[in-house]
């Protein structure tokens, strides 16, 4: 490596100290000294070393760049980020070579199909903190999803919480905001910063109003909220730095005030594996596997947000239950439907590209067949007999099939255009006239070559001489070295192989010049044709994604609908009520893996309200159903508050606002301080956060200690939230401890209940029946039996 090239990569280096400096050299990006190290490492590739003066070697690791999504996305999840410096010939010196970093790619940033899920959307967040308060920004560049929230956060859980919700790839601060900074890392997440200075109150403001093009943020309902607009601000500042082309898809800012939601703490989100199972870590075992029916990606990717931020307003979620009512009853309708969602490409992220500029004549193709099937959906959902009702309707009204521009794409577009426009072939003969002359005069011209080669055999009377072609000769003659004797005077030689010679005539240069003229012209040609039909269906963005939403809005009702039809679901009644009173419901996973096993749920009963039974305490052996009766309950409320049908006869969800979760376990503890302290927090906790409307699930809380200890814990708890003044929230609350039965007796608001268990003369049996009234005995040593403890150890 030349010292200027050391320099400039030097250069390059020092301005993007942070991030993995990918250096473009011809076909490879290189990557030097310690960053080679990391690429080496995380990569899996070798180690080598580069001289770059006299007697200096450096570390060198370097990637094709036709393969660096793959070393990228590797690099990614191990936590960096990544500047790539692309190469362009100097004007002045075309044997020196420019560089410079043309963007940066991190978690939060990264638009290549490749480096996307196409069932969760990628989301970009900024976190601003102060004065008891927090605001959380996200975006999300592949779909132009831009939003931000505020809300109290006294406690650095809330902030938890919905870092945990949102799940972004990263997570941009301010240096200096040493709390977010922590809140970041605590949730595990990539921390970016953004020196404060950028996101001053005056210039954070004037950042939006500059992005969006207006004088005031009253519109977007946060100009007087400093925190939410720093927020937001820090991803608009962030974007800057790393992939300004992107800044242009974030059209507009939807403010959350957080209300009208249910929001779930961070050990429920866990607990009650809504997207993850605990186990694991994937979609398997959780709701999500249950419910994700869907066939488009944008349908998915709405699931997903709902599924992590439930509802809390009861016309909202009629209005989804409506929809959903409507594809429950209609199952041909749902069928043809789905038949032609399936084929839906995804519309949502590729209207999203033409905005950013990255779309190739696949994503146009693929966007005029997404055109298509949308006119397709939209004629069978409006023939049908009975009409669209709530969100459905309302979802059919705004999808728009853009005929126009699919018309313009038709007309456009070859049958199977190039991936990029370095090949010729984009476009359909008849589109351009100019086009279409090119086009012949290169496919004519081979046409005159196969007759050059007709003419000149007879000439030679050399049977096997042939007109060929390759990318560093051009075009030839080539003739066998035992003929190359007879050629005529005025074949000029080209190139000598092993057993032929190769040769070219004054006519065949000319063709040549003629052929290559065409097609550079035709390139050329194709470029500007492209730049103009992207400008028309850019025009048409706004257009398209609004008609994409409205298909992911269809297809999750529908698919919610088909899971409704095949695992038997009713629709909940959500009401304002205070009562959540469910007949015969399930638990809507571990019935799916039972039915996998030829085996069926036992259903259960629940009723819930605040003053009469708001705390059930429910008994039972080990293993006897416990647990999946309290995650069952807490799951048919979050599924019926995102406007899902309920696994159970009937259902009534008097609407609850947040669920809390604690799990005594060992491994919840935190370390050094006594469990009853630690569980006495825990509680006071949700006591702080928690009100009338509100769900509180305990599981075996007191379990991680010995039994009287445990059993005082559970007892105080209890009582606790029992005895609240401001509460009522409902609690249900699972034990092994038969003995705080009691708790009913001196508790007015306290429900017993147990898990049936049937004996048969030495055997105990599990029914999975939850009845009212306490366990009498935990039957321990049935469980010890049930495990396989050997006989002498059960006599014993
Ligand atoms: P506990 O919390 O009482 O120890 P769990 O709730 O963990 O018990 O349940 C133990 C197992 O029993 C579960 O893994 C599940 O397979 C089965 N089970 C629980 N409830 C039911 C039910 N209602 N119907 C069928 N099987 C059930
Ligand atoms: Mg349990």
């Amino acid at each position: 490596m030349s010292t200027p090239m050391r320099r400039q990569y030097l250069g390059l280096k020092k301005q993007h100290p942070d991030a993995i400096l990918f250096f473009r050299l011809g076909d490879f990006y290189e990557t030097f000294d310690e960053d080679a190290k990391v690429v080496a490492r995380v990569c899996d590739i070798t180690l080598t070393s580069r001289p770059v003066g006299k007697d200096v070697r450096v570390p060198l690791a370097g990637v094709p760049y036709h393969s660096a999504d793959g070393y990228i996305a590797k690099l990614l999840r191990a936590g960096y980020r990544i500047a790539i410096a692309e190469q362009s010939a100097d004007p002045a010196d075309p044997s020196l070579m420019q560089r410079e970093v043309v963007r940066i790619v991190t978690a939060g940033t990264v638009t290549e199909e490749s480096l996307l899920s196409a069932e969760a959307n990628n989301y970009l967040a900024a976190l601003a903190r102060g004065d008891g308060l927090a605001s959380l920004a996200y975006a999300d560049i592949s779909t132009g999803e831009f939003v931000v929230e505020e809300f109290s956060a006294g406690d650095d859980r809330v902030v938890q919480d919905a870092l945990l919700r949102v799940g972004p790839a990263e997570c941009i601060v301010s240096d200096g905001d040493d709390a977010s900074q922590a809140a970041v890392r605590a949730a595990g997440l990539p921390v970016a910063t953004i020196e404060s200075w950028r996101v001053s109150p005056g210039r954070a403001a004037e950042l939006l109003t500059q992005h969006f093009g207006v004088h005031t943020l009253a519109p977007f309902g946060i100009e007087e909220r400093q925190l939410a607009i720093r927020a937001a601000a820090l991803c608009l500042a962030y974007l800057e730095d790393t992939q300004p082309s992107a800044l242009t898809v974030l059209e507009s800012l939807r403010f959350d005030g957080g209300t009208g939601y249910l929001l779930l703490d961070a050990v429920a989100q866990r607990t009650l594996e809504l997207t993850q199972s605990t186990r694991g870590g994937g979609v398997q075992g959780s709701l999500i596997e249950v419910l994700a029916q869907t066939q488009t990606a944008m349908g998915s990717r709405l699931l997903r947000q709902r599924l992590v931020k439930p509802l809390a307003v009861v016309e909202e979620l009629d209005r989804r239950l409506d929809g959903v009512e409507f594809f429950f009853r209609e199952d041909v309708l749902r069928a043809r439907a789905r038949e032609i969602l399936r084929r839906m490409p995804d519309l949502e992220r590729l209207a999203t590209r033409l905005g950013q500029d990255s779309a190739n004549p696949r994503h146009l193709l693929a966007l005029a067949e997404g055109c298509r099937l949308t006119g397709e959906l939209q004629e069978l959902l409006s023939d049908g007999d009975s009409p669209l009702s709530g969100e459905a309707a309302q979802a059919l009204a705004t999808l728009d099939p853009c005929d126009d521009i699919r018309k313009l794409l038709d007309a456009a577009l070859a049958e199977e255009p190039p991936a990029n426009l370095n090949s010729p072939g984009v476009f359909r003969l008849g589109y351009d006239p100019e086009l279409d002359r090119l086009v012949h005069t290169s496919t004519n011209a081979h046409q005159v070559l196969a007759d050059l080669e007709t003419r000149e055999r007879a000439r030679t009377r050399i049977k096997t001489l042939r007109v060929g072609h390759n990318n560093v000769f051009g075009y030839y003659l080539e003739v066998s070295r035992a003929r190359s004797e007879e050629v005529p005077e005025d074949y000029i030689r080209k190139q000598t192989l092993v057993n032929a010679e190769r040769y070219f005539t004054e006519e065949l240069k000319a063709l040549e010049a003629d052929i290559y003229g065409a097609q550079e012209r035709r390139l050329g040609l194709e470029k500007q044709l492209w730049s103009e039909l992207l400008a028309k269906v850019s025009s048409a963005s706004g257009r398209l994604l609004a008609s994409a939403r409205a298909v992911a809005v269809l297809d999750l009702l529908s698919a919610l609908a088909e899971v409704a039809r095949n695992q038997d679901y009713c629709r909940p009644l959500v009401t304002d009520s205070d009562a959540i009173e469910i007949r015969a419901g399930r638990h809507p996973v571990v019935e799916l893996y039972l039915q996998r096993q030829g085996r069926t749920y036992v259903p259960n009963d629940v009723r819930l309200s605040n003053n009469e039974e708001a705390v059930l305490v429910v008994t039972g052996p080990n293993m006897a159903g416990k647990s999946t009766y309290l995650r069952q309950v807490a799951l048919m409320v979050v599924m019926a508050q995102i406007g899902s049908f309920v696994p159970a006869e009937s259902a009534h969800i008097g609407l609850v606002d947040r669920i809390f979760t604690r799990i005594g376990a060992q491994d919840e503890l935190a370390a050094g301080e006594s469990t009853f302290m630690v569980e006495m927090i825990e509680a006071a906790n949700i006591l702080r956060q928690a009100g009338p409307r509100s769900l509180v699930i305990l599981d075996e809380v007191g379990r991680g200690t010995s039994t009287y200890d445990g059993m005082a814990i559970a007892r105080a708890v209890v009582e606790h939230i029992h005895n609240a003044p401001s509460l009522g929230c409902k609690t249900l609350f699972a034990t092994h401890y038969h003995e705080l039965t009691d708790l009913e007796q001196y508790l007015p608001r306290v429900r017993n209940y147990s898990v049936a268990v049937a004996e048969e003369e030495t055997d105990v049996v599990f029914l999975h029946k939850i009845v009212p009234g306490g366990a009498d005995r935990s039957y321990g040593i049935h469980v010890a039996q049930l495990a396989g403890i050997p006989r002498p150890v059960l006599a014993r």
